[in-house]
């Protein structure tokens, strides 16, 4: 059976549903913020608010190490069909991604925590703009750990498929790195009829989106997951069928689990993109955009949230699956030896997973969550 801290459950599954209802985009959870603030403040917790524009950190102080919980607070620019009484009640935005869920387990783990404390300092951040905003990157830039020291950073996320009292901790990659590339081959148009007198870029465009999965196919390890899509291309008008373009732009994702791969994928896409270019007589401009390092869950860390979990649910699994989706705590890992876990959604409802317009988190989760964080807590003070 799982063991629930003590905490009033009603309450935060009514908060969970009211910042469902009342979702907000990445840097403008001003809404969610203030609530989170006020509520840390009530539980005597130290405050410090407007960290990177919306992000939060409530400080439980204690001594020996100190460690941080991070939950993100961000919606998604998308509208809702969930059809649920706590559906969004905001046009065009939603909690698609369970961010409602993550806000109010980290504040319920306040709220026992507070009352009882582990004896060690934690750092309870609210992360702005997960959803590709880049939350995480500009707390850390904004000074987030040198006036929040920590020894350890943890982060969750929701996962449909496992059971609500279900958790998996696994160490070693769990999410992608998630970069952006574009490239803009330029000739020059000219009559559709009269191909010679210009420089038509759409051939190359076709040769080097037909060359593009070589990248993954034959310059990275087959042992070593990687993904390259095209998710854009331009060019043209559809109403100028006899005009052959000066421009292709073309643009797309590049996923990895390691650094080397990360730059095998830049190389590669960027030598294939001014190769072809070379070979048509055409200009190219290629750019690679790191957006967020991969997930890579460290050793000791690791251990920690493994006991934890153990210690609060009877279901952990220690293999799990990585994912190909990337999430900024990459960021905080990065400054501090981190690990991320997975906590069961239980199962996907009406197929609905994240980022879908009928996805909810699941209020039965939500005494898991808190009993984990609290687990954690006391794990790393012992
Ligand atoms: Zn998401
Ligand atoms: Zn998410």
């Amino acid at each position: 059976m799982t063991k629930h801290p003590d905490f009033d459950l009603p309450a935060l599954v009514a908060l969970r549903r009211d910042l469902h209802a009342h979702p907000e985009l990445g840097f403008e959870e001003h809404r969610t913020a203030a609530l989170v603030a006020e509520r840390l403040r009530a539980l005597g917790l130290e405050v410090t608010t407007g960290i990177a524009g919306t992000g939060v950190v409530g400080t439980l102080r204690g001594t020996g190490r100190a460690i941080g919980l991070r939950a993100d607070m961000d919606a998604l620019a998308m509208p809702e069909s969930s059809g649920k009484p706590w559906a969004s009640t905001v046009p065009g935005q939603m909690h698609a991604c369970g961010h409602d869920g993550h806000t109010s387990m980290l504040l319920g783990a306040a709220e026992v925590l507070a009352a009882a404390p582990p004896g060690i300092t934690v750092h309870f951040i609210f992360q702005p703009a997960e959803e590709g905003r880049g939350g995480a990157k500009a707390m850390v830039e904004a000074g987030l750990f040198q006036q929040f020291p920590c020894d350890m950073v943890f982060g969750l996320h929701n996962m449909p498929g496992l059971a609500c009292d279900e958790m998996a901790v696994v160490p070693g990659p769990q999410l992608a790195s998630s970069d952006s590339w574009t490239l803009t081959l330029r000739g020059e148009g000219t009559h559709g009829a009269k191909p010679h007198l210009g420089r038509d870029p759409i051939p190359a465009a076709g040769m080097f989106l037909a060359g593009l999965q070589t990248v993954t196919g034959r310059i990275v390890d087959p042992l070593q997951p990687a993904v390259v899509s095209a998710c854009s291309l331009r060019a043209g008008d559809p109403k100028a069928l006899n005009v052959i373009p000066d421009v292709v732009e073309i643009g797309g994702t590049a996923r990895a689990y390691t650094p080397q791969v990360r730059d095998q994928l830049e190389e590669g896409i960027g030598r294939l993109a001014h190769g072809i270019a070379a070979a048509q007589g055409l200009e190219a401009e290629f750019t690679f955009i790191r957006r967020i390092p991969p997930v890579v869950n460290e050793a000791s860390a690791t251990q920690v949230a493994l006991a934890a979990a153990r210690r609060a649910l009877p279901k952990v699994r220690t293999e799990f699956p990585p994912s190909t989706a990337g999430d900024d705590f990459a960021f905080f890992a990065g400054e501090a030896p981190g690990c991320y876990v997975w906590l069961g959604n239980g199962p996907a409802q009406d197929g609905a997973l994240h980022h879908n317009t009928g996805y909810d988190f699941n209020d039965a989760a939500l005494p898991s969550g808190v009993a984990f964080w609290v687990a954690l807590a006391r794990e790393a003070a012992s």
